[in-house]
């Protein structure tokens, strides 16, 4: 059975080293193959991003230029429209019939995955692993319980032999990075060095891309 295949879905605005070091230590645990970044062309849930589409995916691709495990699958940003997990998750499906497929989640979003559209189809199309960030606690109660108690596992095991289904949960280094709080560091004129990769901290002080949140 070929190693699973890691989607990374976020908006990205801008990537920075949470995203980056969760995406690494998760690869190397759970011997992914890959880890595809989906950068959200119109996330629903959340108010639009302010940088553009086109800027957002030069910043991840100059994110993971040196990370040849690290790919970017810009098919969401294609597609138009809302751009709903379910939707990308079917298509993987159907260009991947028996190939294990891995969401990967920050605790945050997976506190959210009941609001997200046909959650429940979710892990019909794919595994879904949880990395844990600083202060979220997994669920044990109401549907996501629900869900834990029907689909967690703690074996990795599980996630190489079926291709959907799980849940695992683990902890990764926290690093208390968020685009919201890097955007607010730009926008006040202050350097994002060390919080983003060197390529990524050069497109933002060269497009000025947060000027306008001032
Ligand atoms: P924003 O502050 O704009 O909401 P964000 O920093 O949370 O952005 P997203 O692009 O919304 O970044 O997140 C994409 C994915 O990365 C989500 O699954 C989220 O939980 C996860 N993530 C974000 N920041 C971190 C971090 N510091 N450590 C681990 N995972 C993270």
């Amino acid at each position: 059975m070929p190693q699973p295949i890691g989607l990374f879905g976020g908006t990205f605005d801008p990537i920075h080293y949470g995203h980056l070091r969760t995406a690494f230590e998760l690869w190397q645990l759970l011997r992914l193959a890959e880890v595809r970044f989906l950068p959200a062309g119109n996330p629903p849930h959340r108010e639009q991003p302010l940088a553009s589409p086109e800027l957002r995916l030069r910043m991840v691709r100059a994110a993971v230029s040196d990370q040849p495990s690290f790919t970017v699958d810009d098919r969401e940003m294609r597609r138009g429209g809302v751009s709903y997990s379910v939707d990308t998750l079917a298509e993987l499906r159907a260009e991947y019939p028996d190939r294990s497929l891995c969401l990967l989640l920050g605790m945050d979003a997976f506190l959210g995955l009941p609001h997200w559209h046909r959650w429940r189809d979710l892990l019909g199309l794919a595994h879904i692993v949880v990395a844990h960030r600083p202060g979220w606690k997994a669920p044990t109660q109401g549907p996501l319980g629900e869900v834990m108690v029907d689909h967690g596992t703690g074996a990795i095991r599980e996630l190489h032999e079926k291709t959907a289904g799980c849940i695992y949960v683990h902890a990764v280094t926290q690093l208390e990075i968020s685009s919201t709080d890097l955007r607010q560091l730009v926008v006040a004129g202050r350097d994002p060095r060390y919080l983003v990769p060197d390529e990524v901290r050069q497109i933002l002080l060269e497009t000025q891309c947060y000027s306008s949140a001032q």
